[in-house]
């Protein structure tokens, strides 16, 4: 009933013009004003989630949080916020997100399940191409995840200076990019990332369902498991930075928890910032251009970076670096891919067509590689590619870079 409150004030404070609704991918796809910031900002000012029918469930589900209206909104109004609020709210009876926020409970929270989940579904990477549980769990058909044998995990140190979270992705599914994020660190001449024992999942799927419980429960684990060394943190993963980065705000009213996630949180540090401050002089050592033309790159912005923590350059300032890459641009600029964590799997068909209007664009490029270091975005990327039948491959830059850097 309070957030009710909060939103309805929010509901008067918009000015109704309809930035948001022009610059958000799922009303670019339905042409539904309810499926935009605005729609949904004044069906949450009307209609106590409380009381909420089950098309209203599914309307508050339609949404990635992907941040693209909050990005334009010329009153700095906190969308994505209300519609978490709301579904947090919602009846386990209202539509499909109280299904998803009892299985990301149940998968989430406790680390032997998750890394069951890991095993699935590394296993279910070696089913047929067209196997209903290949395409339920959205793997492309040659996912790196179908490598027999993974990696060694990343080096412990006695005394380290690096700490390292890895995520869910980089711990079960492909832990060639822990192994790659190690193996970057070693060549510039960084202290090996230490993958503190005892992290899990960031909590970003349970924040997304509205589980704010469960949301906090991952953060304190996470919060504790860092708390042994006061060191930076490093991560790969663009989506759980970017909740990481949210833990103050998750804990707001709570003064000490709320203190130690702002310490946690400023030990942060994105992959692509560190790694292009990190290459210094080793890029006098970056192999030139020679007389084959270099590989087209295009670099995918995911919009928790893009749009909640703004970055944008560093990623391609480091690919710059290289002479044997050619950068290349989408010509309708950076769009979102669908994927949308919990998204994907509540709206498998919306998700794939937001994905397929960015292939097209992205088909037009001509790009070999496209690279990103969001692990849902790589994952919407490589499904998307195999299903177009496109022969680019799509990998995350810690691969992409260390294949590069001598
Ligand atoms: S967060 Fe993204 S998907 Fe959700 S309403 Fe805003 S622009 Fe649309
Ligand atoms: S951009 Fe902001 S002010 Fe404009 S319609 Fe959307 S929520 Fe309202």
């Amino acid at each position: 009933m309070e957030q009710h409150q909060t939103v309805k004030a929010a509901g008067g404070l918009c000015a109704k013009c309809g930035a948001c609704t022009a610059a958000c991918p799922v009303f670019q796809v339905t042409g539904r004003e309810y499926h935009g910031g605005r729609g949904k900002l004044h069906l949450l000012s009307r209609l106590d989630p409380h009381e909420a029918s089950a098309t209203y469930a599914d309307i508050l589900s339609r949404c990635l949080l992907c941040g693209a209206c909050e990005a334009v909104c010329p009153r700095g109004l906190n969308i994505t916020s209300e519609i978490v609020a709301a579904r947090g709210q919602l009846s386990r009876r209202a539509g499909e997100h109280g299904f998803l926020r009892f299985l990301t409970r149940q998968a989430l929270t406790h680390l032997p399940l998750t890394r069951g989940l890991g095993a699935l579904l590394r296993l279910a990477a070696k089913l047929p191409a067209d196997s209903g549980l290949r395409l339920r769990l959205n793997l492309p058909a040659d996912s790196p995840a179908q490598a027999a044998t993974p990696p060694a995990p990343v080096t412990f140190a006695q005394h380290p200076a690096l700490s390292y979270f890895a995520g869910c992705f980089a711990t079960h599914l492909q832990p060639e990019i822990a192994s790659s994020t190690a193996s970057l660190c070693r060549k510039t001449g960084q202290p090996l990332p230490v993958a503190a024992s005892g992290q899990g999942c960031c909590g970003l799927a349970a924040y997304a369902a509205g589980d704010l419980d469960t949301a906090k429960q991952l953060a304190r684990r996470n919060i504790e498991a860092f708390s042994g060394y006061d060191i930076p943190i490093l991560t790969s993963c663009a989506s759980c930075l970017s909740h990481l980065s949210r833990y103050p705000d998750l804990f707001a009213g709570e003064p000490e928890w709320q203190d130690r996630a702002t310490a946690f949180a400023a030990r942060l540090r994105e992959f692509s910032t560190f790694l292009l401050a990190a290459l210094g002089a080793k890029a006098a050592t970056i192999p030139p251009a020679d007389q084959e033309p270099g590989q087209r790159v295009l670099y995918h912005d995911p919009c928790h970076l893009r749009f909640q923590l703004k970055i944008t350059g560093p990623p391609r300032a480091l690919l710059e670096k290289f002479p044997r890459v050619r950068l290349t641009e989408l010509p309708h600029g950076p769009q979102c891919c669908g994927h949308g964590g919990l998204f994907h799997l509540a709206h498998p068909a919306l998700s794939a067509q937001i994905r397929d209007r960015l292939l097209a664009d992205a088909a037009t490029t001509n790009a070999e590689t496209v690279t990103t270091t969001c692990t849902g975005c790589l994952l919407q990327w490589q499904q998307g590619l195999v299903a177009a039948g496109s022969q680019s491959r799509a990998l995350h830059l810690a691969l992409l870079l260390d294949s590069l850097l001598p």
